[in-house]
């Protein structure tokens, strides 16, 4: 067997651990004679696990009781409609950061349930850059300020949260949940998909402040009602039980490796490695701002379009898949999220110098 090192961007590459424990696992759970997926979401073992997923999430992100944790389904694009189908009912307006083609993508779906403003966007710059935010020019009535914690295509991050004072912050932080420390009650919401830095796709996961409970719109489905959700536990209906499991899996390995605060420093460091080799290089291009730099999502480019496919072909056959740039962009992105080990990536930083050398 001849495991790769994969820089896809989602879903992405696991711990290696958690993998070996699943397989584990496999045929016969504890000692249920059973797999997880095959346990009734009602049981008290698949109980056990899910509120053991919910406690180690709320370990790990510092998650007091004021905030209910959501174990969802619908994806991140999901939660696109379900945040103004929640939250959209007071003056019947929001702002929203527009920094990238997920959190565009989000302020286009906000439309069709109240007045999504546009109040900073950098899309004009193919979103290079996190935009200024000036708070003089915040709604003060908006029932919500949104915003893309990280952004995934084109690989920018916010350097500093806006504060948005009495208007809670909801934030996607599908690209960068765990990865590095952040101070949960400056938000009102913040949600991800699971699959890229959490655990397998299927689940996604919404932390949002009691408080902002109870204004759903009338016409929200059930299953996106984040009300309706927490008083049935996230289970209403079936809730994705193996993705749920494995996303504990990984939260405990996370655990192991002590915990967001340890890990964090550690994706500074992988980050640098790459960033270093294209500071380094006048033959590779970062297309993004210095201080905008994601550290999950690292984009670059060679001198032209067929050396970039010459670089995901040549990495590829040495072991380092999925680098190829989103559609959209092009290029090439090394997606290094906690579970890429520093030696895949120094691994690709290595490649990235001799490819210069050989094609300069
Ligand atoms: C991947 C991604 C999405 C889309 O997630 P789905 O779970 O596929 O709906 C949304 N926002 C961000 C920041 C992402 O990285």
């Amino acid at each position: 067997m001849n495991r790769v090192y994969n820089f896809a961007p989602g879903p992405s590459t696991m711990p290696q651990e958690v993998l070996e424990t699943a397989a584990r696992e496999m045929l016969c759970y504890g000692d249920s004679g059973m797999n997880v997926m095959e346990m009734s979401h009602r049981s008290k073992q698949y109980q056990a696990i899910f509120d053991e997923t919910e406690a180690v999430l709320r370990d790990l992100m510092h998650i007091p009781q004021e905030y209910s944790v959501l174990f969802l389904q619908g994806g991140a694009t999901g939660q696109f409609a379900a945040v103004p189908m929640n939250l959209m009912t007071g003056s019947g307006r929001a702002d929203y950061v527009d920094s990238g083609n997920f959190a565009h993508g989000a302020m286009v779906e906000a439309k069709k349930y109240g007045q999504a403003r546009c109040v900073a966007s950098s899309r004009e710059d193919n979103y290079t850059y996190i935009p200024e935010l000036n708070p003089a020019d915040f709604d003060p009535e908006a029932d919500y300020f949104y915003i893309t914690t990280n952004n995934t295509i084109f690989g920018t991050r916010y350097a500093s949260l806006p504060d948005t004072g009495k208007v809670p912050l909801v934030a996607d932080m599908s690209s960068n949940i765990l990865s590095e420390v952040y101070d949960i009650t400056r938000f009102g919401v913040a949600y991800a998909g699971a699959q890229k830095n959490v655990g397998p796709a299927g689940l996604t996961i919404v932390i949002v402040r009691r408080d902002l409970l109870g204004r759903a719109m009338p016409t929200t489905p059930k299953i996106m009602d984040w009300t309706v959700m927490t008083d049935k536990g996230s289970m209403l209906n079936t809730p994705p039980t193996y993705a749920i499991y494995m996303a504990g899996l990984c939260m405990k390995w996370l655990k192991k490796q002590g915990g967001v605060e340890a890990i964090e420093k550690v994706n500074i460091e992988k980050a640098k490695l790459l960033y270093d080799v294209l500071d380094d290089s006048d033959f590779y291009r970062a297309p993004v701002q210095k201080p905008f730099r994601s550290r999950m999502n690292v984009t670059f480019t060679t001198p032209n379009p067929d050396l970039d496919a010459e670089f995901v072909k040549a990495a590829a056959a040495q072991g380092m898949v999925n680098l190829k740039g989103h559609r959209l962009v092009g290029g090439i992105r090394a997606s290094i999220y906690n579970a890429m080990p520093v030696e895949g990536v120094e691994k690709l930083a290595a490649f990235m110098k001799k490819f210069e050398t050989e094609n300069k």
